[in-house]
């Protein structure tokens, strides 16, 4: 787990409780499975950690009790229950005579929220937005390591999958090698699932791969991020199969100058809208404005999206420590599309840019 980590981990109880006193609170509960393991370092997929001012318990059942114990970060105690998990909160609820208890209001389902009301009886059940999306938002300096790292692999499946790209390769077996080389190379898993574009395909900014083979001419956009002890790596290439035409080199300028905008907004203190902004004019002068249809870029850790958005909704300041991505892109029905992006971290006086790949024109044969 590295050097630091105690330290790490009570510096984000410290802040978590800072919030909720803040607010209020008695006693959050955390859930959600990235807020939890980002809270007490549990990577188990069940369990339901209730923080107090001074108390920090992992509600699990005896599937996980021993990694719970190995994994949990000093500080914490386990317990476990044996019907339903509400009746143990329900418990800790009284023994610690709380007043009020939150819930994440993202992730907690309408049914979940009747049966702890139901068993917690005279708790004040409080829906809560963000709490520790809050904290996830701004990154350590070990995270921004993972991350980098992450970013590293990405990197390293690029410049190998350019020898693969030649007419007649079908998408999958690209979006395949991509993961495979990512995972060969130390990644626990692909962050999503790799996505390769081509041709008319490209318009789709989400694209499933497909069997379609490659041809000459054609865009291929792909878009993939590694898995690193938990954090998420996330960056787009398009690479051209032989020659580009006319309009496929107009266009890859124009995002290229769009994304170079972009990573030039980037700063601690402006709105992710601000920085959206000056990346979409660059499109929207150049007569494309209708074909750029999503967000800049989005906040990545140990989710690939997360908070803060660079994006027409992101009103509020980025923080110093962010890490986001700068994703422009332009898709044209019927034609197909182009986007890059890099991973990036905010600073005061700009950003630090963690994905290294060329971002130049590449014409492959
Ligand atoms: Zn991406
Ligand atoms: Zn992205």
């Amino acid at each position: 787990m590295g050097e630091g980590r105690v330290e790490r981990m009570q510096s984000r109880l410290d802040k978590l409780r800072g919030l909720m006193s803040q607010q209020e609170l008695d006693a959050c509960l955390i859930m959600q499975p990235e807020n939890r393991r980002y809270i007490s370092g549990f990577t188990g997929s069940a369990g339901a950690l209730v923080i107090t001012s001074d108390a920090a318990i992992l509600v699990t059942d005896f599937r996980y009790i021993t990694q719970a114990q190995d994994e949990l970060t000093e500080g914490f105690v386990v317990e476990s229950y044996d019907k339903e998990i509400v009746d143990a909160i329900a418990t800790l609820a009284r023994n610690h005579r709380l007043k009020n208890l939150a819930v994440e209001a993202d992730y907690v389902t309408l049914r979940f929220y009747d049966k702890l009301k139901t068993a917690c009886g005279g708790v004040d059940i409080l829906p809560r937005e963000g709490l520790v999306e809050s904290l996830r938002a701004v990154k350590d300096p070990y995270e921004i390591e993972k991350i980098s790292e992450a970013a590293r692999l990405g990197d390293e499946a690029f410049s190998h999958i350019l020898g693969m790209i030649k007419p007649g390769i079908p998408e999958m077996d690209i979006a395949l090698e991509i993961e495979w080389t990512m995972r060969k190379k130390g990644a626990l898993r692909a962050a999503f699932d790799v996505i390769v574009a081509s041709g008319s395909r490209g318009a789709l900014p989400h694209a499933k791969p497909s069997h379609r083979p490659l041809e000459p001419g054609d865009l291929v956009v792909m878009d993939f991020g590694a898995v690193v002890d938990g954090y998420c790596g996330d960056m787009t290439r398009t690479v051209c199969v032989g020659k580009a035409s006319a309009k496929a080199r107009e266009i890859y300028q124009v995002v290229s100058r769009a994304q170079a905008a972009g990573l030039a907004a980037v700063r601690a203190g402006r709105t992710g809208r601000d920085v959206d902004c000056e990346a979409r004019e660059i499109i929207r002068e150049a007569g494309y404005g209708d074909y750029f249809g999503h967000g800049l870029g989005h906040g990545v850790g140990l989710a690939v999206h997360e908070s803060p958005r660079l994006s027409q909704s992101g009103t509020d300041p980025l923080p110093c420590g962010a890490v986001v991505t700068v994703e422009p892109g332009i898709y044209i029905p019927g034609w197909g599309g182009v986007r890059i992006e890099d991973l990036v971290v905010v600073r005061e006086t700009g950003c630090q840019i963690l994905t290294r790949s060329t971002k130049e024109l590449l014409e492959l044969d």
